[in-house]
């Protein structure tokens, strides 16, 4: 182990996604003590700038999040010293050359692995993939690629883009990220289901009615709208994050927790849905308003958004997995930028008690039942609560709906690391788990391209929603219709 040594090399240093998560994530996994003790960053971009900038650029976005009381500036320090920066183009076969042999040096004659954190525009992953693999790969170690969404916009996109990379990469070196599997609720969604008995046995048709898979900003594009619209909601949020929580939520169990087992699972769950219907699809974008003498722009006052741009901004969908265990289970889906609230949450929700004792000879007490629901809230206040029925205390028989409550600040003292923190030590380690492997990638989009193809071809209207509100009122008759309640109203 003293003899190898790692490489990391953020491709699109000068970015967003660079400054505010990568760099973080790779500093918090020095302070952990998570990283080999021979390891070099490499930030590479076309900005110019030199080690120093690199080094002033990421030390304003670095924090002493692990452990607020500490002074860890003198770890900021050593790890600054570890990152350097690499100015080239990223279709040049000779700035990558470049690139590889200041990384030769560094590893100083040591075994050498390489990671590159591909942080750019996707019409540019191809061309930096090409020249990294063939002028700046490991010879003696491995060399891995980290590579974030979007994977092309439909599924001949997505092919076109997954055998261009196999021309310079095996499958194996490919990660591709989703940084939803990375959060820690959603990691936990397997502990919770296949180690506690009381839930494992109600996960199926039998016991519940419904599950719903919700994520709201409470911002809209805020004038970064131009790749968005490009995409919308659909393609950005449920194609990809709400789908792969649905994956891991629905399949069976896996026969170990190995990365190919849990992913053979997961693409089986995706295989068995049934194609979704347009009728089971609510969109909507939103408008601009005024509230308490603040305007809040809609969605086409973006100056990098088309006028008449349709790109739905918010949608709701209803999906059905054709298998004995979820048959006729409504999977409801709901996401939408500048709504009321941001969060991320999964709700289960319990079929009724059937012959409830507490439904009859009501005698006109207030006897109202609660529908058993199982909450997973994954942003913000990370949180596992369970809704039930409770007698309130007293000599009356009345009932309140209470919450049996697991509330993670109040429960853990130690701060919940980052979704990139755990991706990148992944990806260091080997750990394929979090990753989506490409038949999965596929099977995700089979699944909403003939979807997203009709809402285009249709030149559907989004239903509009005041900036701010709760989404267009088409979700709640669209619960409705499956008998559902959306669970966070
Ligand atoms: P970004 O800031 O737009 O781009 C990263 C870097 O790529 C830029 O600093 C720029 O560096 C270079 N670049 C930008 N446009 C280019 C172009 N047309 N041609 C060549 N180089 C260009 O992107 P980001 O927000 O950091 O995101 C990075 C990647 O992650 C993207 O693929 C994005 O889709 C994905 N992503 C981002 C987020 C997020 O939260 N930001 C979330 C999910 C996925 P130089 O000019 O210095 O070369």
């Amino acid at each position: 182990e003293h003899e190898s040594t790692v490489s990391i090399t953020v491709v699109g240093a000068s970015g967003d996604l660079a400054k505010k998560k990568i760099f973080p994530a790779l500093f918090a996994l020095y302070y952990e003590g998570c990283l080999p003790q021979h390891f070099t960053i490499y930030g590479y971009a076309r900005s110019k700038m030199t080690d120093g900038e690199l080094r002033h650029m990421v030390s304003k976005t670095l924090t002493c999040r692990i452990d607020k009381r500490a002074n860890c500036s003198e770890k900021m320090e050593e790890f600054l010293k570890r990152c350097f920066y690499h100015t080239g183009q990223y279709d040049s076969q000779e700035h990558f050359v470049a690139l590889d042999k200041k990384l030769k040096e560094h590893e100083g004659g040591r075994l050498s692995n390489r990671l590159f954190y591909l942080s750019i525009p996707p019409n540019i992953f191809v061309d930096a993939v090409k020249c990294a693999s063939s002028s700046a790969s490991s010879l003696s170690g491995w060399t891995r690629v980290i590579v974030e969404k979007p994977f092309g916009r439909d599924s001949k996109t997505s092919a076109a883009l997954t055998n261009s990379l196999k021309h310079y990469l095996e499958e194996d070196q490919i990660f591709r990220i989703d940084h939803y599997l990375g959060k820690e609720l959603v990691e936990n969604l397997s502990v919770l289901r296949f180690s506690n008995l009381i839930f494992e046995p109600l996960w199926s048709r039998q016991y519940i009615q419904n599950v719903q898979f919700i994520f709201s900003e409470d911002f809209g594009t805020e004038g970064r709208g131009g790749y968005f619209d490009h995409y919308g909601i659909i393609r950005d949020i449920m194609q990809n994050h709400l789908l792969q929580i649905l994956a891991l939520f629905a399949m069976e169990t896996p026969v170990s927790l190995d990365a190919e087992d849990i992913r053979n699972e997961k693409v089986k769950v995706l295989r068995s849905m049934r194609p979704i219907q347009l009728e089971d699809v609510v969109i909507g974008q939103y408008k601009g308003t005024a509230k308490g003498g603040v305007t809040y722009p809609g969605y086409t006052d973006d100056t990098t958004v088309p006028k008449d741009s349709l790109t739905p901004t918010f949608a709701a969908a209803a999906l059905f997995i054709d298998n004995s265990r979820w048959d006729g289970v409504p999977f409801l889906m709901k996401a939408g930028k500048a709504l009321h609230t941001r969060s991320a949450e999964i709700r289960v929700q319990f079929r009724h008690v059937p012959g409830n004792l507490y439904n009859r000879n009501s005698g006109g007490t207030n006897l109202d039942q609660t529908t058993n629901e199982l909450v997973i809230r994954v942003q913000p206040d990370e949180g596992i609560y369970l809704k039930i029925n409770n007698k309130v205390p007293g000599l009356g028989m009345r009932l309140d709906q209470s919450h049996l409550n697991l509330l993670y600040s109040t429960r853990y003292s130690k701060e919940i690391p980052d979704a990139y923190e755990r991706l990148l030590l992944d990806a260091i380690e080997g750990e394929r788990r979090l990753f989506i492997r490409s038949d999965e990638l596929d099977a995700a989009w089979a699944l909403f391209t003939p979807l997203l193809k009709e809402v285009e071809e249709k030149k559907m209207i989004p239903e509009l929603y005041p900036y701010g509100s709760r989404g267009p009122v088409g979700a709640h008759y669209l619960a409705a219709k499956h008998n559902v309640q959306w669970g966070d109203l």
